[in-house]
């Protein structure tokens, strides 16, 4: 057994039950060429590496390296990039292996420390999408998280994070996970999440600006829109807005669902003082 480092959120899957979760929420197919960000030990790359075509894996910790590529090395459908996956440029590194490029699905148990900045470079953000999205991301996460990943507008989970993902994929709960399923348990319960990249329903003209709303509008927990984004338009003329759009003027900014902060953005074009943007 590998001992795990607090340092790189090393904690592993033991759980037979998860893992065949995970595996079967990804529904592989031979022809998918799989991203899996922090393999660990392998224990999930070697249930993936018989059902798809190709597997990249980005490990950041050189020890595990090590290991599987001495246990997995063999595989031809197996390539290991060392690194930190988020700042590594992918992409490049794969000039010379044509059969792990343009992966088309992600299935990882990720590091939970930096959840965030790992669907955001997955999924790209609303300003700047992913132009090559994904067909599917199963990812193991923190409980905590994945409510908010998958939570409906007006629910206590639904937040800025919600309103984020859920602009440029939907989400799912597949499964919760205990802490005991994890050699050490993480102090967090888990669970696994599906979010599949969709086109944008109604895009919106300035995406820009509805991501600066967004931030603005989730500004102050519990506070209503209009007083969170009063420094940027008229209290009056965004209860006009609102009205207009059939929505209770002291709303908050986690009762809009994704479509009515799209509408109120593009109604609104010219009102909201956001500098050049
Ligand atoms: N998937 C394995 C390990 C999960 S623990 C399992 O289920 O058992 C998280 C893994 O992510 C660890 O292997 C850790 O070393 C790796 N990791 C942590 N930060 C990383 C980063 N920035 N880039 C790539 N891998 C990272």
């Amino acid at each position: 057994m590998v001992q795990p480092r607090k340092q790189f959120a090393q904690h592993w899957l033991k759980s037979e039950k998860a893992l065949n979760t995970i595996v079967k929420a990804a529904e592989c197919q031979e022809t998918d060429r799989v991203l899996e960000i922090g393999p660990g030990t392998g224990i999930l790359t070697r249930r993936l590496l018989p059902l798809v075509h190709s597997l990249l894996a980005v490990e950041i910790d050189p020890d595990l390296c090590k290991l599987l590529v001495k246990q997995l090395g063999e595989r031809e459908n197996f390539l290991l990039l060392q690194g930190d996956f988020l700042t590594l440029n992918v992409p490049s590194q794969l000039t010379a292996f044509s059969k792990f490029q343009k992966q088309n699905k992600v299935v990882a148990n990720i590091p939970y420390n930096i959840t965030g900045p790992i669907i955001e470079k997955l999924l790209g953000t609303i300003a700047s999408p992913n132009p090559e999205p994904y067909d599917s991301i199963v990812l193991l996460v923190q409980k905590e998280v994945a409510e908010r990943l998958y939570a409906k507008p007006g629910s206590r989970s639904f937040g800025a994070l919600s309103l984020r993902v859920q602009y440029l994929a939907d989400c799912e709960l597949i499964c919760s996970v205990p802490a005991g399923a994890f050699y050490p348990p993480p102090k967090v319960d888990s669970a696994v999440v599906r979010l599949l990249p969709r086109q944008i329903e109604i895009p919106v003209n300035d995406p820009k600006k509805l991501e600066n709303l967004v931030k603005l509008g989730f500004g102050s927990k519990r506070k209503m829109l209009r007083n969170n984004l009063q420094s940027v338009v008229d209290r009056d003329r965004l209860t006009q807005l609102l009205e207009q759009l059939e929505i209770n003027p002291q709303v908050r900014a986690e009762d809009l669902s994704v479509s009515q902060w799209v509408t109120l953005v593009n109604l609104g074009t010219g009102d909201w003082r956001l500098g050049t943007g």
